[in-house]
């Protein structure tokens, strides 16, 4: 990167074909930027440019090609920012012919987003501009009255009093001074009133800079009662998820006792099976907690809830309680249905065994005679019977 030097010039050149049309300081450039010189000869059109860095010799430095569009009212594009100081700073030496001048143009630039607003100069641009340099219209190097304007600063008066000769003048006109010469030239002039603009644009950037100021403090207001916001949901949130842990603790409260009862019932039923009075009979459930027993022989036994343990621990006493038969007589009723045979017994203690007609029905069932064949039926006791 090349700085700048202290005799060093800046100045644009626009271009119509392969010419130099006209030329302006960089300054003068900078106002056009600015939209308070429209460029007339230039509406609604795309100007091919050149920004140049001219020695003190009138010498060209270096060049950046670039273009520049102009709307209708000879305003340049507000969105135009190539920056051209920047890219002649970083300029190399791409054209062949001549090795001496850094040139940035379209074929040199790498960098995409500039590169659209820039041109590819012939060899006859860089001749006209090198022929408009040397000419230095502009008036490098040498004491031009537009550069004394800009670098000694005419001071600006208001003046509030008619003057004695112009009474029908406006009462407050802006007057430019020069203490050495008070017949200013054109360029004067205009660079004075250049800088009442800029003083109006510098009184503008103090507003913007004061409004975005506010808008900063607005914009951490708002974060600020983001913030409180997201808090106050992130705590919602957090209540929320502690009611649905303990809505699922309760789930599973609920769950792990339908568990238990679920394996209490398995394991009553298991009892059942394993208690002789299981055998041949049908339990059911009803309702889920209350159990009917169902046989041949009797009519449905229902035992309720509260009622299971006491049916489990003496099983076949509870069912002739509920079918109102004296236990003794359903044990022998019960063993006669599972195996129907004589079950007299001899004085010696052996069974006789001999089979016989089962009796279904517990009601017909007769202890002594139903479960005696017909040599040992009728014997009042077992001590009477013979063996
Ligand atoms: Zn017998």
């Amino acid at each position: 990167m090349t700085e700048l030097r202290s005799d060093q010039h800046q100045a644009i050149y626009f271009y119509e074909g392969l010419d130099v049309c006209s030329q302006m300081h960089i300054e003068e450039f900078e106002s056009v930027l600015d939209g308070f010189v429209p460029l007339v000869d230039y509406l609604s059109r795309l100007i091919h440019c050149a920004y140049s860095v001219i020695n003190a010799d009138l010498s060209l430095e270096s060049v950046v090609f670039f273009t520049l569009r102009f709307d209708a009212t000879g305003r340049p594009d507000l969105h135009w920012n190539t920056p051209i100081r920047q890219l002649a700073r970083q300029a190399g030496y791409p054209m062949k012919s001549y090795p001496s001048i850094r040139v940035c143009c379209y074929s040199s630039c790498s960098i995409s987003w500039h590169q659209q607003n820039l041109w590819q100069p012939e060899v006859e641009h860089l001749e006209s501009l090198q022929r408009a340099v040397e000419r230095n219209t502009l008036k490098f190097g040498t004491l031009n009255n537009h550069r004394v304007a800009t670098r000694e600063i005419p001071t600006l008066n208001i003046e509030t009093q008619d003057s004695p000769g112009e009474p029908e003048k406006t009462s407050s006109r802006l007057l430019i001074t020069d203490d050495e010469d008070t017949q200013l030239p054109a360029s004067a002039r205009m660079q004075s009133l250049l800088q009442g603009q800029k003083a109006q644009m510098l009184e503008l950037e103090r507003k913007c800079s004061m409004l975005t100021e506010k808008l900063s403090q607005t914009q951490d207001n708002i974060e600020l009662r983001l913030k409180g916001r997201v808090q106050v949901l992130r705590k919602k949130l957090e209540l929320k998820w502690i009611e649905i842990v303990r809505l699922r603790e309760v789930e599973l409260l609920k769950s792990r006792k339908v568990l238990h009862d679920t394996q209490e019932k398995l394991n009553e039923r298991e009892s059942l099976l394993e208690n002789g009075m299981g055998q041949g009979l049908i339990h059911r459930e009803i309702e889920g907690a209350v159990i009917s027993i169902q046989h041949h022989g009797f009519a449905t036994v229902i035992i309720e809830a509260q009622n299971v343990a006491a049916y489990i621990k003496e099983p076949q006493q509870f069912v002739a309680n509920k079918l109102g038969v004296d236990p003794m007589v359903f044990s022998h009723w019960h063993n006669h249905y599972n195996l129907p045979c004589c079950v007299n017994l001899s004085k010696t203690g052996t069974t006789c065994g001999i089979s016989i007609n089962r009796v279904d029905k517990l009601l017909d069932f007769i202890p002594g005679q139903s479960d005696r064949c017909d040599q040992h039926k009728n014997i009042s006791t077992i001590a009477e019977s013979m063996g």
